[in-house]
C-alpha cells in the first residue's frame, strides 16, 4: 500500500501540479494560459485579453494583527494581486474580495481593511465589484481576485527566456524579508523604518511591467513573491533553461546593507536571494534590449539591475558568490506547507 502523503510532504508547487491535472482536461481555445503563470490569460476580443489572478492572505501565515493594521493589510492584499497583473504586462481593472473573519471582529477593523484596499485601487483606477463574507472560527483570511487586461500580443509569460538573455530585477531585493524580521523582533510597525515599510507597503511595478511588455523588451517575466531563487526557478522550469546569478550584481539598499552587516557572511545575501514578498519584477531580455532597459530605468526612476544570465543548463540555477565560486543554499525560498 502506498503511504498516504500529506501536504507537507508534497509541498505547495507539487500540489498545484496535482490540482492542475484534476482540473479541466481540455481547455477551450479562449483560454490562452491557464494554471502556471502569474495570471490566467483569457481571450476577450481578437486584440485583447483578460488577466485573472487570485491571492489569499491568512492571519498568522501572512500577517499578524499585532504588527499589521487593517488598513495596511487592505493595501497589501490589493497590491500583491496587482503585482501579478504587472508581471504579465497588464493593467488592473476590477477586484473581488472574499472575507472570512471571526464574529467578534470589530466592524471598525473591516472598515479600515476596505479603506486600505480602496487607497491602492483608486491609485490604479480599479473598482471593487463583488465578493463573499463568511464567519470563521478564529482567524481572518482575505482572498482577493483581480481582473485586468492587456493586448494579446503584448502579454509576457514565464516561458519566453532564451539562453544568453540577461536577467534583470527592479528595485532592491530582500528588504521585505528584513522588514518582517524586524517586526518579529518587536520593532514598532509605525517606526518609519524603510525595511518595515517595504514589507507592509509593497509597490506593484505596473508602469515597469507595461513598458517592458509594450516595448517588447522582456522575453519572460515574473513578480518576486517567494524570493529570486524560487521565482527564477519558475522562469527556468517554464522556459526550459538554466540561470546564473551573481551576488556581486545584486543591488542592495542602504538599509539592507546597514542591517545585514551584523549577519554572518554566509547569511548576508540570504534575504536578497531567498526572502519573499518584495513584489519586484524579475525578467529576462536579450542583449539587443540592454539600452532600452537603461532608458526605462531613467524614465521610471527605479533601479533595474542586471543580476545574471540565462544558461542552457536546463533546471540548474548557479549562484556565484563574491569570490567567484558557487554558493550553496541550504534553504531555497518560501513555499507553503514545508
Ligand atoms: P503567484 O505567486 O504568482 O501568485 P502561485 O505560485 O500562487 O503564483 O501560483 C502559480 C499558479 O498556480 C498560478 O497560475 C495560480 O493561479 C495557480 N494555482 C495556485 N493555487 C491553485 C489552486 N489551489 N487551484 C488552482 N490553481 C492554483
Ligand atoms: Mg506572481
Amino acid at each position: 500500500m502506498p503511504k498516504k502523503q500529506t501536504l507537507r510532504q508534497t509541498g505547495e508547487f507539487s500540489l498545484i501540479r496535482i490540482i492542475e491535472q484534476l482540473g479541466s482536461s481540455r481547455l477551450p481555445a479562449s483560454v490562452i494560459a491557464g494554471i502556471g503563470d502569474d495570471a490566467a490569460v483569457v481571450a476577450k476580443d481578437p486584440d485583447s485579453c483578460l488577466l485573472i489572478t487570485a491571492d489569499c492572505l491568512v492571519e498568522n501565515t501572512h500577517f499578524k494583527k499585532d504588527y499589521t493594521s487593517a488598513f495596511l493589510l487592505g493595501k497589501k492584499c490589493i497590491a500583491v494581486n496587482i503585482s501579478d497583473i504587472a508581471a504579465m504586462g497588464g493593467t488592473p481593472l476590477y477586484y473581488i474580495v472574499c472575507l472570512s473573519a471571526p464574529s467578534e471582529t470589530p466592524v471598525r477593523w473591516v472598515k479600515d481593511l476596505y479603506t486600505g484596499m480602496k487607497r491602492i485601487a483608486e491609485q490604479q483606477g480599479m473598482f471593487l465589484v463583488g465578493g463573499d463574507t463568511v464567519a470563521s472560527e478564529e482567524t481572518v483570511s482575505v482572498s482577493v481576485t483581480v481582473i485586468g487586461e492587456a493586448k494579446r500580443q503584448e502579454v509576457v509569460f514565464r516561458h519566453g527566456a532564451r539562453t544568453g538573455d540577461n536577467i534583470f530585477l527592479t528595485g532592491y531585493p530582500g528588504d521585505s524579508a528584513l522588514g518582517l524580521h524586524l517586526l518579529e523582533k518587536g520593532f514598532p510597525q509605525n517606526s518609519g523604518n524603510r525595511l518595515i515599510k517595504k514589507h507592509h507597503s509593497p509597490v506593484p511595478r505596473v508602469d515597469a511591467g507595461q513598458a517592458l511588455s509594450r516595448r517588447r523588451i522582456a522575453s519572460s517575466m515574473i513578480d518576486t513573491s517567494d524570493g529570486i531563487v524560487s521565482d527564477m526557478g519558475h522562469i527556468m522550469a517554464q522556459s526550459r533553461v538554466g540561470a546564473k546569478i551573481f551576488t556581486r550584481k545584486l543591488r542592495l539598499s542602504n538599509s539592507y546593507r546597514k542591517y545585514a552587516s551584523s549577519l554572518h557572511a554566509e547569511e548576508y545575501f540570504y534575504p536578497a536571494l531567498c526572502g519573499g514578498e518584495d513584489y519586484e519584477l524579475l525578467f529576462t531580455a536579450g542583449n539587443e534590449n540592454t539600452e532600452a532597459v537603461k532608458t526605462l530605468e531613467k524614465e521610471l526612476g527605479i533601479p533595474i539591475t542586471c543580476i545574471g544570465q540565462i544558461t542552457k543548463n536546463t533546471g540548474q540555477l548557479e549562484i556565484i558568490g563574491m569570490d567567484g565560486t558557487p554558493v550553496r543554499l541550504e534553504r531555497k525560498g518560501f513555499s507553503h506547507f514545508k
